[in-house]
């Protein structure tokens, strides 16, 4: 940048400024993607114009040795470090912000209520096409075409830029060309960008998105209405109606609604109808679902309602389609964006309302690097855009019924199901000497025979894939264990290998015990595999259709599977909590929960609370319509109190209780939790480590609790043993002055390299 000083004012002539005023670069506070808890400052890049700064600007800097990029988070007049060590930012790839100032206030809360880098946290919001040194708008299949700008130009205007002038005729001969055309003729993307900056040349308009846009319904309808968009809307019941009443009158401003429905209650059918009225009122609706939520069948129903506005977020979208459905969200053509746990971060200028749909579902919760729960932070969300939220479930959370009880959250109930389904009626099935056929006793299987014989169909539910959870010696009582993990080895049978559900590990099986060399190796216990075995084995007749994430791989597989029950068809289901979820199959009469009882002991205090919704969520999958249904739980303590207030009163009776027992033991949502932890190949080191953490919080934290450091729920992974410090303290405020200071001394550290450590606030597994 020139250093150019005004020569109005002050600077007149005779009249020295002291210090003398010379407008300094202003520095731009750059959060760059490392594991810094802190941005860090750096100059604008030489050719910038000091206007088109903004925070929410990608910037290419310098970081070591490498060039990263970075997001600038705010623009300052001075930086605390020396001029002298400031460097200078290379380039900023967009003219434009990429991130609002709303997602950017969201992103930095996140950072700081999570202790997580923001640099690490802004790339990870961004989608991938946009996290690479890339202009955002330039993707190798942009075409270019002369821009206004370039009929103006006389013959020689640019005869001393021969790449410029090559570029314009180029493109003066063709219409258009591509980047790689241009390329191809010699002509560099920096040139381009010197012309389109100069409006020579401009890109077409974007045709990238790969989304054919259905024909958007007739929206509008008059309110009322039993058709919206193409599909017809059932007529809500009062409780929907109260529920529907309630959210319209909080739609001016922030406010956090619980709508608590039992499954099928119409829950879904409340929000389309809030959502209808959202769209009415010209804003966006963003609707999070659980990662297996996202069945085609909700995709299905919010498409006929509301038509081409919406956009899908899944899994199975490439890079490309991602940035095209963060394009449409960024310009207002979604209206609606559906989507999982990172969809959260969409911009969404005009977004007027959340959805949260079964709230309680673990996989709000991101486990790995930044340690983000979703549903938290969609109520931050909506409290900052001042629009309101619905967390939905049957089950709901500890914490959002605790939220209710202290009157930050409005609690909607609907206490039946929609329409002429009925609950499923519930029985327990005492496994206690019974033999055991693929993990089924005789009572259940001849259950299941009767059914099928009726013309019905069948849900088998198991959580664990693979053929037998242990491969056990008969002889000397050798177990196959995973090497580097803690943990078992899973047989798959058809793949004929051993694999740990922890690591990455697979090796074949062992033809005899490699201790004693016995050729009797038992495989115990039943996972899906042989579950679906035992069952073919038992129905020869009828289609055994198994889903878990062996079988689910495939992009469309659960479409098809959904068709294909569709059909009606007897036939039975056999699966682990992919199928637990969200899934509507009017002909399944008949649930049976194969084994529960390994989360009704287990050292973890969430365990209680995932086993209730586990139960009552794959339940809900029994007589969705107007067939009754029926479940049936095998298990060998059919006294345990957790399975008589399920079957005696349901999920209300069952978490009373627990919430009680949670306030008694100061367990959240009473308390709050932070986790450090840490994980490396030395275990010595790694809980020294977590020592020198714990006795200086000790010393200069003394209110907050440190407990431990103990082994992490699975002691050993891949090789690194993993231990962690566990924080406690009723409020939030002193634990996370705690953990400041945690990250501080472990940031400190981090020269020694040899140990990788992470803070978890508000940990969902393992504490
Ligand atoms: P949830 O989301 O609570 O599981 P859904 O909204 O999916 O419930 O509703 C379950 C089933 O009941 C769906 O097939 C839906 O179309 C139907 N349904 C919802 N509300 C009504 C209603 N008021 N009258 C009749 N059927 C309804
Ligand atoms: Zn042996
Ligand atoms: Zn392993």
């Amino acid at each position: 940048m020139l250093w150019k000083i005004p020569r109005d004012g002050l600077d007149a002539p005779g009249v020295r400024a002291y210090p003398p005023r010379m407008p300094a670069d202003p520095v731009l506070r750059v959060a760059v993607p490392a594991p810094l808890r802190h941005t860090l400052d750096y100059l604008p890049p030489a050719d910038a114009d000091a206007a088109s700064l903004a925070a929410g600007m990608r910037v290419v800097v310098p970081l070591g040795a490498r060039r990263v990029l970075g997001v600038i988070v705010a623009i300052a007049a001075r930086s605390a470090l020396e001029p002298a060590k400031l460097r200078r930012a290379f380039a900023l790839p967009d003219r434009e912000p990429v991130l609002s100032a709303e997602l950017l206030r969201l992103c930095l809360f996140a950072a700081r209520y999570y202790h997580a880098p923001p640099g690490e946290v802004l790339v990870n919001t961004l989608p991938v096409a946009l996290r690479t040194l890339r202009p955002a708008g330039a993707r190798s299949t942009r075409r270019w075409r002369l821009g206004a700008a370039a009929g103006g130009l006389g013959p020689q205007a640019l005869a001393n830029a021969p790449r410029r002038a090559a570029a314009l005729e180029l493109l003066g001969q063709r219409g258009t060309a591509s980047d790689a055309e241009l390329r191809a003729a010699g002509i560099t993307s920096a040139t381009v960008r010197a012309l389109a900056a100069s409006a020579l040349v401009e890109p077409l308009p974007d045709d990238g998105s790969p989304c054919v846009a259905l024909p958007a319904p007739p929206l509008f309808g008059s309110a009322g209405s039993t058709t919206q968009g193409g599909a017809t809307a059932p007529a809500l019941n009062a409780a929907q109606q109260a529920a529907l009443d309630a959210l319209d009158a909080a739609r001016d401003g922030y406010a956090c609604l619980l709508l608590e429905g039992v499954t099928g209650s119409g829950k879904t059918e409340v929000y389309l109808r809030f959502i209808e009225r959202v769209l009415q009122s010209g804003r966006q609706a963003l609707v999070l679902v659980p990662e297996i939520g996202l069945t085609p069948q909700t995709r299905q129903r919010f498409e006929e309602r509301f038509g081409g506005v919406v956009t899908v977020l899944h899994s199975g979208l490439g890079d490309r389609e991602r940035l095209a459905a963060w394009r449409r969200s960024a310009d207002g053509s979604a209206r609606v964006l559906i989507g999982t746990r990172s969809a959260l971060f969409s911009p969404l200028p005009e977004l007027g309302a959340i959805v949260v749909d079964e709230e309680h579902d673990a996989s709000f919760k991101q486990h790995e690097g930044f340690r983000y729960s979703a549903r938290d932070l969609a109520v931050v969300r909506a409290q900052q855009c001042q629009v309101p939220i619905v967390l939905g479930s049957a089950t709901p959370s500890t914490e959002s019924l605790a939220n209710c009880a202290a009157g930050r959250f409005r609690h909607l109930v609907l206490p039946e199901r929609a329409g002429e389904a009925r609950p499923p009626v519930m029985r327990l099935l005492d496994v206690r000497g019974q033999p055991l056929d693929g993990g089924m006793c005789p009572e259940l299987t001849a259950r299941i025979g009767t059914e099928l014989a009726a013309g019905k169909q069948v849900l088998v539910f198991l959580n664990r894939r693979g053929w037998a959870p242990l491969l056990s010696c008969a002889d000397c009582g050798w177990m196959a264990e995973c090497r580097d993990c803690d943990a078992r080895l899973t047989l798959h049978r058809a793949e004929r290998l051993l694999c740990c559900h922890h690591c990455e590990r697979r090796q074949p099986v062992p033809a005899t015990c490699p201790h004693c060399r016995s050729a009797r190796l038992l495989a115990l216990g039943a996972g899906t595999e042989r579950a679906e075995h035992t069952l073919q084995r038992l129905f020869p007749s009828v289609p055994i259709l198994r889903i878990d994430r062996s079988t689910m791989q495939a992009r469309d597989a659960m479409e098809r599977l959904v068709q294909e029950v569709g059909r009606g068809d007897p036939s039975i289901l056999v699966g682990t909590q992919m199928l637990a979820k969200g899934h509507h199959f009017p002909r399944v009469t008949l649930v049976a929960i194969l084994d529960l009882d390994g989360g009704l002991f287990s050292a973890d205090f969430r365990a209680a609370e995932r086993t209730g919704q586990l139960l009552v969520q794959v339940a809900g999958r029994a007589g969705r319509a107007d067939l009754p249904g029926e479940v049936l739980v095998q298990t060998f303590h059919p006294g345990h109190p957790w399975l008589m207030r399920l079957l005696g009163g349901g999920y209300a009776a069952f978490v009373g209780p627990l919430l009680q027992e949670r306030r008694a033991r100061g367990l959240p949502p009473y308390a709050h939790l932070a986790v450090v932890g840490a994980e490396g190949r030395s275990e010595a080191a790694t809980l020294r480590l977590l020592q020198e953490v714990r006795d200086a919080l000790r010393r200069a934290h003394p209110a907050v609790e440190a407990i431990g450091p103990l082994p992490a729920t699975l002691p050993r992974r891949a090789g690194q043993h993993r231990l962690q410090l566990l924080l406690r303290h009723p409020h939030r405020a002193p634990l996370h002055a705690a953990l400041d200071a945690a990250c501080t001394l472990l940031e400190s550290q981090r020269a020694a390299g040899i140990t990788r450590w992470h803070v978890d606030v508000d940990p969902q597994d393992g504490a």
